[in-house]
């Protein structure tokens, strides 16, 4: 027979020369099975059982099977791995999620990978394999993680009583991390030398014990087998412990809440404003809407996002401004539609100032971007009233206004904002006025007296997202040109304003 014919398969009889070879050099029977490429889970649940079948372990073997193997230092060993379960199982329910899936990521001491080489590289020293045989076996090795998920992912779920789900995946993620104890001292003076390629410099920066697996890419990448082996013995890197776990973590993916809120105070501003750290403003939009969520969902902090926003004196009325609340690590994942309505009537009722005007709803993060893009394309339209001053004689002429249609105006940055955030003048359109005297009951509000030579009128305005509104209506010392003053040919002022509509199919 041909070798080429040979080229990418084992036979059994070298299979199991490898086999003898891994096991009587310390390696666990896991570790045995998935050198030679053994996929089927059955394998690994109960590996004893079938090294025995295929006698490639005999039953006087079990006891001599226990020390720390040489390539996984316990990872797949069921005597390091047994409190392991519970362990996961108690950091998960202490820390109370109730998301009904999971998904387990799992990190494993670096050399686990250095130590497969050096095996491989006496293995084909000790065993005679040629070079073609040796690379088909390296082709064929399971990865160390999969075949703990495979074994261990079984039993997690038994125990918490939650569904693995690795493919969508869930969104509830529990991460491991396992650690050697004495952090492969044998490999530390061979790993320095190659610690971040061979930039001289970048090795100075970082000479502490760890090592990255790049760093232990880089090394094999560059070192033939005889170099390893010359570094290394197999009796040098007996592991005397097993590996331990150095944490847990959980974390699950943030929910998004959407909805609309009106805004029914002229003295609240939308985020807390703080000092020097001290909260300038005895409340907020966003401490009123989110605090509640807060609290009842249990997240671990929690985010607010409006299209846009309106100022502290500035009402926003009617169907009201889109807004988002970002849970972050949420442990009540099972948000239902009863418990919105909850969410709901309780922010209603625990304020006058803010009141949430739409059904609240679930988002996904393709909402989320429709939220942040109509920042920018939506319309807006406004109700402010205003004042005419000094008005001796003639009332300014109003109707035409009605008339005036996509009016381009440009803005600079307002004076009032100035100190924040100077930009370049901006072109803004106005789409269209309506303006009428005001009503007697609608003066009702006002905090200033009147002078019997003042005029009010009403204006309804539809702009372009991004027009400041304050400035079309008073100028702003002519840096917005052209404004209603110029319009009707009077001096205006504002008196107080609401946003009317926002035009943005939400939540
Ligand atoms: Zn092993």
């Amino acid at each position: 027979m041909y070798s080429g014919s040979k080229m990418n398969t084992i036979t059994t009889e070298e299979e199991k020369k490898i086999f003898q070879f891994l096991k009587s050099h310390g390696c666990c029977l896991r570790c045995c099975f998935r050198f030679i490429g053994y996929r089927a889970p059955k394998y690994y649940f109960n590996p004893f059982e079938f090294a025995v079948q295929l006698s490639y372990a005999n039953t006087k073997d079990e006891t001599s099977l226990e020390a720390p193997c040489i390539i996984c230092l316990g990872v797949l060993q069921d005597k390091a791995q047994e409190n392991i379960v519970t362990k996961i199982a108690k950091k998960v329910n202490e820390e109370n999620y109730d998301c009904t899936t999971f998904t387990c990521a799992l990190t494993v001491p670096v050399s686990v990978k250095l130590r497969e080489y050096i095996l491989y590289a006496y293995m084909s020293k000790e065993e005679t394999l040629d070079k073609s045989a040796l690379s088909t076996l390296k082709t064929k090795l399971q990865n160390v993680k999969d075949i703990w998920k495979s074994f261990m992912i079984p039993k997690l779920e038994e125990i918490m009583c939650k569904r693995a789900d690795l493919s969508t995946p869930s969104p509830f993620l529990i991460e491991v991390f396992l650690t050697y104890a004495d952090n492969e001292t044998i490999f530390k003076e061979l790993m320095n030398k190659y610690k971040g390629g061979n930039n001289k410099q970048k090795k100075r920066k970082c000479s502490d014990n760890t090592f990255s697996r790049k760093d232990i890419e880089t090394m094999l990448n560059e070192m033939t087998d005889e170099q390893l082996m010359q570094q290394f013995t197999i009796s040098q890197i007996v592991p005397e412990t097993f590996v331990h776990i150095d944490n847990i973590s959980c974390s699950h993916n943030s929910i998004f809440i959407g909805g609309r809120y009106s805004k029914l105070s002229r003295k609240l501003s939308q985020t807390p404003w703080f000092i020097n750290g001290e909260k300038k403003v005895e409340t907020s939009v966003q401490d009123l809407l989110c605090n509640p969520i807060a609290e009842i969902v249990k997240a671990e902090s929690i985010k607010f996002l409006s299209s846009g926003r309106e100022d502290v004196d500035v009402r926003n009325i009617h169907d009201g401004r889109p807004f988002a609340v970002e849970l972050l690590n949420p442990r009540m994942t099972n948000i239902t539609s009863e418990l919105l309505t909850y969410l709901m009537d309780n922010i209603n009722q625990s304020t006058k100032q803010v009141q949430i005007t739409s059904n609240l709803k679930i988002l996904s993060r393709l909402d989320l971007k429709k939220l942040k893009e109509g920042e920018n394309v939506k319309t807006k339209f406004y109700r402010a009233l205003c004042i005419c001053r000094n008005v001796n004689g003639d009332l300014p002429r109003l109707e035409h206004l009605n008339n005036l249609k996509n009016i381009k105006i440009i803005q600079k940055t307002p004076l009032r904002v100035l100190h924040r955030r100077p930009l370049s003048p901006r072109t803004r359109v106005i789409y269209e006025m309506r303006a009428r005297w005001a009503k007697p009951h609608e003066l009702k509000a006002l905090h200033t007296a009147a002078e019997s030579t003042d005029v009010f009128f009403i204006l309804d305005v539809k702009t372009q997202a991004g027009t400041y509104v304050k400035e079309f209506v008073h100028g702003d010392f002519g840096r917005t040109n052209p404004s209603l003053c110029n319009f009707i040919n009077a001096e205006v002022d504002i008196v107080a304003l609401d946003v009317t509509g926002i035009n943005l199919i939400w939540p």
